[in-house]
């Protein structure tokens, strides 16, 4: 199976007065896992629909291995599109719900059954093929689900939030199945996800949606470490949030005055001295140390453990900050009054306004 490219081309989607998609600029690149990420609502859903051909683009093309799709119905796309409610056959075999699409195609009962037996041990179910659907665990069957989209050899396989249904333990243990699939076969996959950990997890590139918006388009790792906007900082991670006015402003850096002082952060932002601005630093970036710059004086309100790691809650002129720290026996004995210190590298700073799109 060989992977296309998908190319949104000035895609915009409205339904009736309601736009769920503004106009969209976006390149998945051929073989790639690519998400798209963000909150209910966001229009992730009328995309991925809108690259299956359900919904057509009120303005705009969609373009895969560079082919133009308007006029082409679903089944004439090189695409296939798994949801959360899969639905397998209760009374085929999970062999013959593998080999299910390829009758229509007009291929023999024998060649159906040899191909889904080969897609079944691609997904590491090699034994499971005359088992009923009801006899296997919920990760299994959404392997056999997966099994049966990539049976009519598609191009691009299309992940509507398929992993919701499952518990937590087998949801993270799909992720690191689904990754190992994508990478055996090698096309295209394209999901949809509300969870952040989900996307970041398996991508190799997320798109951040809000609002029918695209907020940013990087690598998994490059959304944490340089959000684009104020949203992408927010919902990718934790973060705390200090409001503040911008004093100096010099090569990329900002000095903001907030209630616990002056605080330098990175900026790409169209700032001016006298703006109001976001300053945002993450838990895990903060220090029970230091006294120079970006360190002011905090108490400890309550501690939470979380396993490998502790988060503290602490309180510093009437503002809140998370902290995370690795766990350890220090942990136990700290005191009830601390400095907290960070990075200038480590802070971000945002213009207040740009947080009304999110
Ligand atoms: P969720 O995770 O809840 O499915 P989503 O990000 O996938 O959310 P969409 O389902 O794409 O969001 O919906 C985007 C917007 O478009 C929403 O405001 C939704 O109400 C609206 N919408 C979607 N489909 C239709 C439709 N067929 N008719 C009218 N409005 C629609």
């Amino acid at each position: 199976m060989r992977g296309k490219d998908v190319r949104l081309d000035k895609v915009s989607i409205r339904f009736g007065e309601a736009t769920a998609v503004h106009p969209t600029d976006l390149s998945i690149h051929a073989g790639e896992f690519f998400s798209i990420l963000g909150p209910s609502g966001c229009g992730k859903t009328t995309i991925l629909r809108t690259i299956s051909g359900f919904i057509h683009p009120t303005e705009g093309r969609v373009l895969i291995g560079g082919e133009d799709m308007a006029g082409k119905e679903p089944n004439e796309r090189p695409t296939a599109l798994i949801f959360q409610n899969l639905a397998l056959f209760p009374l085929m075999s999970v062999a013959e719900n593998v080999a299910f699409g390829l009758e229509a195609r007009g291929i023999g009962k024998a060649e159906r059954l040899k191909r889904a037996q080969e897609l079944l041990e691609l997904v590491a179910l090699g034994g499971f093929g005359d088992k009923k659907p009801a006899d296997l665990s919920g990760g299994q069957r959404q392997r056999v689900a997966i099994a049966r989209a990539l049976a009519v050899e598609p191009s691009v396989l299309l992940l509507d939030e398929p992993l919701s249904a499952l518990d937590l333990k087998l949801r993270q243990h799909m992720r690191t199945e689904l990754r190992a699939i994508q990478r055996r076969v090698g096309i295209t996959f394209i999901y949809i996800t509300h969870d952040q950990g989900e996307a970041l997890a398996m991508s190799d590139r997320v798109a951040v949606m809000s609002r029918g918006r695209l907020e940013q388009v990087a690598e998994a790792d490059m959304l944490y470490a340089d959000p684009a906007t104020p949203f992408v900082a927010t919902f990718v991670g934790e973060q705390n949030v200090l409001r503040g006015r911008v004093a100096t402003l010099a090569g990329g850096e900002a000095g903001v005055d907030t209630p616990v002082g002056r605080l330098q952060g990175r900026t790409s932002g169209t700032l001016s001295v006298g703006d109001e601005a976001l300053v945002m630093v993450r838990p895990e970036r903060i220090a029970l140390a230091g006294t120079g710059e970006n360190s002011f004086p905090a108490r400890l309100v309550s501690r939470s453990l979380e396993g490998p790691s502790v988060n503290l809650d602490c309180a510093a002129a009437d503002q809140q900050f998370m902290v995370t720290l690795p766990n350890g026996p220090a942990i136990r004995e700290l005191p009830e009054e601390l400095s907290l210190s960070f990075g200038r590298q480590d802070a971000l700073v945002f213009p207040v306004g740009a947080l009304a799109n999110g």
